[in-house]
Order: C-alpha cells, then sequence, then structure tokens
C-alpha cells in the first residue's frame, strides 16, 4: 500500500494539472492518475518529422485572466495571430480587421465585401457590451442563442453568414450559432483584448509548464480510474488509491461515469494537416469560409504564425472541418478539401501533401441554451469528491485552468 497523498486528482489535462499545482503550492500531497500517456488532454501536441499536430486546431488567448495568473506566458514563447481575419466569399478573400486595435484599417474593412458597414459599427457595439463589467456579471447576465443575440443587434444576414457562422463555427465547433450569448460575449472580449497564439512548442506546452515539478510518483500515467468507490478510486489494473479528497478532473464524459452525472453532449471537429514547400499565404491570419460551402471551415498556415511548428523548407497548414461535415470519411473529406483550398489558393495549394487527420469527435462539451457556462465555482458532489474541468465553467482552456484552480483553493479552505 502506497502513501495516502491529501489529495487524489483525477485527469492531467490543464484543470487536473492546475489543481494539482495549486495544490502542492499550499503544502498538499497530490497524486495525478491520467489514463493516457501523456499529460495536456485535449490541449496536446504530437511532434512528428519535425511538424508539430496539435491535437485540432486551437489557440491560447492572451488575455485569458488564467492564462496570466496560472502559466508563464513568455517561457511560452507565444507566436501570435494577426487579429481579425481573410474571409474567402464570392470567389475572394476580403479582411476583416479589428477596428478598435488597428484603427488604420477601419477603411478596409468598412468597405470589404462582407456586411455593410452599419455591421462594422454594430460590432463595435458588441465589442462595448462584451466588455461591460466582470466575467461573473457577464456569466450572470440573460442569455439567448448567439444567432439570436445576433439578429437582435440587428446584424444582416449577410453578416452572420458571411462572418460569424464561419469565425464563431471555429470557436464554437458548430455554424448554426445555437451557443449561449454569454459564450459569444465572453470570447469576444477575449478575442478582443487579447491575441489568438502558439505557444512555439505547441498547444502541448502548456500543460508541460504546469506538470513541471511533478515527480513520478505524484504524477502517474497510462493509470485509468474505473469507479469510486467512498474514499477510494478503483483502477483499471484491480488495486485502488485511497485520498483524503478526490477530484474528478477529467473530460466530461469520462466525469458522467465516474460520478454518474448526466451524459455530455459535444461539439466535435477533424483537422487536416497539409505540408507545402512554399506558404500558401504569407500572413499570420486566420481563414474563414464566408461562403458555407465547406468543407474547410477555418484554416491557418501554422508555420508562418509559428514558424517552430515545421521542418525548414516547409510549411504546415491546418485546416478544419467542424459540423456533420467533419465525420466525412477521411479520403472523401480530403478530396473536398483539396477542391475548395486550391479553388482558395490555386497553384500554392497544388501540391500539398496530406500528413495527418485529427479527430476529435469530442472537443467541447455543447453550451447551447440554457447552458451551464459560467465563471467557474467549486463544485462539489459530497464531501471529499469534488469536480473540475470546462464542462463545470466554460468549454475553454480559460474554464479548464479557473476551473482546476478553484476547486484547489476550496480543498485548501477545508483544512
Ligand atoms: C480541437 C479543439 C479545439 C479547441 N479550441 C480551443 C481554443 O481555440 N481555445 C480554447 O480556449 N479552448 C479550446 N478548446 C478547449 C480546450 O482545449 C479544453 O477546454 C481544455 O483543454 C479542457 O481541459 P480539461 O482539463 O477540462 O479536460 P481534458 O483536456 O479532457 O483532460 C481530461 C484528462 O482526463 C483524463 N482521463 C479521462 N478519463 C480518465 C480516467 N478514467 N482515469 C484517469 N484519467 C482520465 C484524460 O485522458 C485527459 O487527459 C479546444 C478543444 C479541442 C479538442
Amino acid at each position: 500500500m502506497r502513501d495516502r497523498p491529501d489529495v487524489l486528482v483525477i485527469g492531467a489535462g490543464l484543470a487536473g494539472l492546475s489543481c494539482a499545482r495549486t495544490l502542492r503550492r499550499a503544502g498538499k500531497s497530490v497524486r495525478v492518475l491520467e489514463a493516457s500517456d501523456g499529460v495536456g488532454g485535449r490541449a496536446r501536441t504530437d511532434v512528428v518529422d519535425g511538424f508539430r499536430f496539435d491535437r485540432g486546431f486551437q489557440v491560447l488567448l492572451d488575455s485569458y485572466p488564467e492564462a496570466r495568473r496560472q502559466l508563464d506566458l513568455a517561457a511560452l514563447e507565444l507566436q501570435r495571430f494577426v487579429p481579425g481575419a481573410l474571409v474567402r466569399r464570392r470567389g475572394r478573400f476580403h479582411r476583416i480587421a479589428d477596428p478598435l486595435r488597428q484603427p488604420s484599417a477601419l477603411v478596409g474593412t468598412a468597405l470589404a465585401g462582407v456586411g455593410s458597414l452599419v455591421d462594422k459599427l454594430r460590432i463595435l457595439g458588441l465589442r462595448r457590451d462584451a466588455a461591460r463589467g466582470s466575467l461573473d456579471e457577464l456569466f450572470a447576465r440573460g442569455e439567448t442563442s448567439t444567432a439570436e443575440r445576433l439578429l437582435r443587434d440587428g446584424f444582416s444576414p449577410t453578416m452572420i453568414d458571411g462572418f460569424f457562422r464561419a469565425f464563431y463555427g471555429g470557436v464554437f465547433l458548430e455554424r448554426e450559432l445555437s451557443t449561449s450569448s454569454r459564450m459569444l460575449e465572453f470570447t469576444f472580449r477575449m478575442f478582443a483584448t487579447g491575441s489568438a497564439s502558439l505557444p512555439a512548442k505547441g498547444m502541448g506546452a502548456m500543460a508541460s509548464q504546469l506538470a513541471e515539478g511533478l515527480g513520478r510518483e505524484d504524477l502517474q500515467l497510462g493509470v485509468r480510474v474505473t469507479r469510486l468507490e467512498g474514499d477510494a478510486a478503483h483502477l483499471a489494473d484491480g488495486t485502488a488509491e485511497r485520498a483524503g479528497h478526490v477530484v474528478i478532473a477529467t473530460d466530461a464524459g469520462a466525469a458522467a461515469t465516474l460520478a454518474g452525472s448526466p451524459e455530455t453532449r459535444w461539439r466535435g471537429t477533424t483537422c487536416l494537416y497539409f505540408a507545402c514547400e512554399r506558404a500558401p499565404l504569407d500572413e499570420p491570419i486566420l481563414v474563414l469560409d464566408g461562403d458555407g460551402s465547406g468543407p474547410v471551415n477555418h484554416l491557418g498556415v501554422l508555420s508562418v504564425v509559428a514558424p517552430s511548428y515545421a521542418p525548414p523548407g516547409a510549411h504546415l497548414v491546418s485546416a478544419s472541418v467542424v459540423g456533420d461535415a467533419a465525420t466525412r470519411p477521411d479520403g472523401e473529406l480530403e478530396a473536398a478539401a483539396r477542391v475548395q483550398l486550391e479553388g482558395w489558393f490555386g497553384d500554392e495549394f497544388r501540391g500539398a501533401r496530406l500528413l495527418r487527420v485529427v479527430r476529435v469527435p469530442e472537443a467541447l462539451p455543447r453550451q447551447d441554451v440554457p447552458t451551464d457556462a459560467r465563471e467557474a465555482a467549486p463544485r462539489s458532489l459530497r464531501p471529499g469528491l469534488w469536480v473540475a474541468g470546462d464542462h463545470v465553467a466554460t468549454a475553454s482552456i480559460q474554464g479548464a485552468l479557473l476551473s482546476g484552480r478553484l476547486t484547489a483553493e476550496a480543498i485548501v479552505a477545508k483544512g
């Protein structure tokens, strides 16, 4: 029988690691049990032949308060996208810039072929709304779906279809915009006040940093918890671990199995990674499908944003598919994506090699109306049993980190 730590944390994603680190800093002994072969959960990076493949395209917003609080952002060497996006619509690229961050781009933005000048002014209004009050207050506001909220604000159907469906399709992983308006305001605030970025070593670098200092006894990989009973966590190998407190910091699906809470419904995505000899686009900017013709909803040339994502002489393109299209078989998806992207970039894309297809059917817990989306609060199921993770906060890196920290602080407060 091994030592009994003060706290067992199940899952070494961002929530579990944030929880473990906060506990350790408060002097608690912690053991993290992780079912897979590495840390990071949904935010992991695989390095193969000099390419960095995040497990699905995602970005860290450097405005996330918890990222600023818990991560050493300088050590992550963040490589930033420029604000705004290039929207492909009706055979042309249109630049949508953020007029508050780049006032010089206002004229180009106002005249871009997506939405009217009035729409662009409404963006300023939405931005003002999103910036109002604390995040707690934002999440306490009434909610509707994002689509209804945008219509109510008076955005034109062209702006909604040409920009919001693609941009928020990428953020929420759904183009119907049925996600809560609270998440619209929350993410809008984060995009307006920060930059979308990639750590130079990939999204997995966040978890590596949080796990620093956890020894082999403290962090055990390849250990799956199958059942919880009293203060015992039963493991797949038939043994059990005990602790004063147990934190279920798994994804929502595993948490439902362990805690008997309701099943989670997910948003999924599929990411196609292509290698090109020459970059099809030499700007670190997000590219969006404003026509909705698909299958690719959003795209980035990651090696232009972060040169460390590809070996010398190569470029890495990440093309993401959301909604039902994400479930199409690999061959079909690749063929359709090639037609679309050759239409966008012509010869620059023609020789692209498909390197990898990353399927993430369980990427984000749905946050449709009525939603649980909130600034996290510690959630205790019974004395000594806690649940942390993005699904008890916001489906985001911010939510996972915050939920982990607050859970740890609540445990520390129990003495
Ligand atoms: C493709 C994709 C794109 C995204 N884009 C963004 C973005 O741009 N910006 C953003 O802020 N967020 C984004 N997210 C969301 C963000 O990555 C997640 O919200 C966050 O990583 C969730 O962390 P977590 O710790 O709550 O859960 P997870 O990362 O799911 O960690 C849970 C851990 O528990 C382990 N586990 C599960 N069951 C068991 C068990 N029985 N025993 C032991 N261990 C177990 C798992 O292996 C996993 O390591 C994206 C996610 C995906 C997948």
